[in-house]
């Protein structure tokens, strides 16, 4: 028997711990996944969950149903690779021969106030306090703060569903920078038609219970502030004495394994991942295949076969402009801009289809329908 834990049941975990489990099924493998919740969170769609949206439930012991994997609700608040055992916030300790680290990422709180005063994604329940907040106000403004997909996806969404409050988003660059110039002009075409007000070249420096103060003092007042500008790594794999790098994001090699402990791979958000182009930046694109592949690093060790190097490529950029609207810039797999965008109900299709597709997608791989390698799409000319 092998025990391999899995921890965090995102949208990588999962992949892993159903990958994982199908592929050393036969080799003794024992699979257990643990996560805070016992259901499986959308980040993608918790803009929705802000917004007030009420989204579809799945239990996690009904994503797993089937697969052998055992399912545990717990926070993990420590690993040590040392013991290779985990520790749980309720006392409980999990034992482990290979350990899966999906745990994503956590809102920087690094600027003042930001832990004490605004509002965040970090998990379903911040998205539902920030959405019961909302419902509280007739009227008033909501600030959000960063102009990067998920701030853009906030803000539009925001301003669709609740049209009474007055939306602003503050960003240092221009919204959507990332993107190409046509896609970028359809984004701000969309903003002003939302009336969302965009105010770009601003530097937050604190977050205060009723607003923001800006580099050079000025205060914008607001009645609920959402922070997007950034997330790191949760305390607990640094604290595990872990390689991480400035993010705190545990640090791999080109197969997953963590550069200082090879019993460990991280995956996600969660995991400092080095391509050609650079080291990766946190998408449910590039983390799903790392899901899928550390699986098939371990298991491949497990066999005493040598496992093949991690590549991928970006290949869009699909954001939401409410539910009405949205925006796909297609990428080279650096994630820089192609010439093809998609725009209107086309994009709107598109994107719902990459929402939506994870649940069925966790169901054809318990069945081993998925064909993994599709998802390294780093062979795509650049
Ligand atoms: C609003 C929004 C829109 C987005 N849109 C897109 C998009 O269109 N395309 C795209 O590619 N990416 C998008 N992203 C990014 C994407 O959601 C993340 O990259 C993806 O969720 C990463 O998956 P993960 O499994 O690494 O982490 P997560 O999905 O964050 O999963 C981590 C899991 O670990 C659990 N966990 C955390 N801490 C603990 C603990 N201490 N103990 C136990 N369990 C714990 C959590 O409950 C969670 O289940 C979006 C993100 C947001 C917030």
């Amino acid at each position: 028997m092998t025990d391999i834990l899995v921890l965090g049941a995102g949208y990588t975990g999962v992949m892993a711990a159903i990958r994982v489990a199908r592929r050393t099924r036969r080799t003794g493998g024992k699979v257990t996944l643990v996560n805070a919740s016992p259901r499986f969170t959308e980040r993608l769609r918790l803009h929705q969950t802000a917004a007030g949206q009420r989204l579809a439930d799945h239990p996690l012991d009904e994503v797993v149903a089937g697969t052998g994997i055992a399912f545990v609700q717990g926070r993990v608040s420590a690993v040590d690779p040392g013991r290779r055992e985990v520790r749980l916030d309720d006392g409980r300790t999990l034992g482990y021969d290979k350990l899966i680290y999906a745990l994503g990422t956590v809102t920087d709180v690094s600027v003042p106030g930001v832990a004490e005063h605004a509002y965040s994604y970090d998990d379903h329940a911040a998205a539902v306090r920030l959405s019961k907040h909302l419902d509280t106000l007739t009227r008033g403004t909501v600030i959000v703060a960063g102009g990067g997909l998920t701030g853009i996806e906030s803000a539009t969404e925001l301003a669709e569903t609740r049209p009474h409050l007055r939306v602003i988003l503050l960003t240092r660059g221009r919204p959507g920078s990332m993107m190409g110039r046509g896609a970028r002009a359809y984004l701000d075409a969309a903003l002003e038609r939302l009336g969302v007000e965009v105010r770009t070249g601003v530097d937050i420096t604190k977050v205060l219970p009723d607003g923001v103060e800006l580099a050079g003092g000025e205060l914008l007042h607001s009645d609920a502030t959402l922070w997007t500008t950034g997330t790191r790594g949760l305390p607990v794999a640094a604290g595990s004495g872990l390689s991480v790098d400035a993010r705190d994001r545990i640090v791999v090699d080109s197969t997953l394994r963590s550069v200082s402990h090879p019993d460990v791979y991280a995956v996600g958000d969660a995991a400092a991942v080095s391509q050609k182009f650079g080291v990766m930046h946190g998408t449910c694109q590039g983390g799903i295949p790392t899901g899928l592949h550390a699986a098939d690093s371990l298991a491949d060790t497990l066999r005493g076969k040598a496992p093949r190097p991690f590549k991928f490529g970006y290949f869009h950029q699909p954001v939401s402009l409410g539910r009405g609207d949205a925006v796909i810039q297609f990428t080279r797999p650096d994630d820089s801009p192609r010439r093809w965008y998609l725009t209107g109900r086309a994009a709107v299709f598109y994107k719902e289809t990459v929402s939506s597709s994870p649940i069925p997608m966790f169901r054809l791989l318990k069945r081993g329908l998925v064909p993994v390698r599709a998802f390294a799409l780093s062979a795509l000319p650049s």
